[in-house]
C-alpha cells in the first residue's frame, strides 16, 4: 500500500525504532507510547484490520507476542502487560494496517484501557450470548 505509514516503516522508507523481526512480522517502538517500551507488532503483508487478517500467521503472532512481551518485562521491570488490537475509528484505530500493541504496565500507573460497561440485567446478558452463539453457529 503506497500511502500506508506502517508499510513504509516495514520497507524502510520511513524510520522506526525496530526491536524484532521475523519473516512475516516487524516490531518497533510506538512513537507516542502509553508507557516506555510500548511496542507495535505488525504483519509485513498489508491488511487493514482483523477482518482481513491472514489466519496462517496466527502462530507467528502469538510467538512474537510472547517473545517481545518477555523482553519488555525484562528491560522495563514492568509487573504487567496489556496486548491490545484496535479495529475501526470508534475502537481507536488510527493506522489502517493491522497491528498489536504490547503495553508494559506498572502498579498504579493510572492507565485505564477499559472503563467498565454494564448489562442492565442477566436476561440482557443471556440474550447477547444467545445472539452470538447463533451468529457463530
Ligand atoms: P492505533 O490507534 O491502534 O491505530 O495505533 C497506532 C499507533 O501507531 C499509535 O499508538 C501511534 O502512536 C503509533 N504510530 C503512528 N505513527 C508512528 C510512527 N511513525 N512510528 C511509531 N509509531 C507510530
Ligand atoms: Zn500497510
Amino acid at each position: 500500500m503506497d500511502d500506508c505509514i506502517f508499510c513504509k516503516i516495514i520497507n524502510g522508507t520511513l524510520p522506526s525504532c525496530k526491536v524484532y523481526e521475523t519473516d512475516t512480522l516487524y516490531a518497533f517502538l510506538d512513537l507516542n507510547p502509553s508507557s516506555k517500551g510500548h511496542t507495535l507488532i505488525v504483519p509485513k503483508k498489508h491488511c487493514q484490520d482483523i477482518f482481513g487478517a491472514d489466519t496462517s500467521i496466527g502462530s507467528d503472532v502469538l510467538e512474537a507476542m510472547k517473545t517481545v512481551a518477555r523482553a519488555i518485562k525484562e528491560v522495563t521491570g514492568c509487573t504487567g502487560i496489556n496486548i491490545v488490537q484496535n479495529n475501526g475509528r470508534d475502537a481507536g484505530q488510527m493506522i489502517d494496517h493491522l497491528h498489536w500493541h504490547i503495553v508494559p504496565r506498572f502498579a498504579n500507573d493510572g492507565l485505564d484501557l477499559w472503563p467498565q460497561g454494564k448489562y442492565d440485567s442477566m436476561d440482557e446478558m443471556n440474550a447477547m450470548a444467545e445472539k452470538l452463539r447463533k451468529a457463530l453457529a
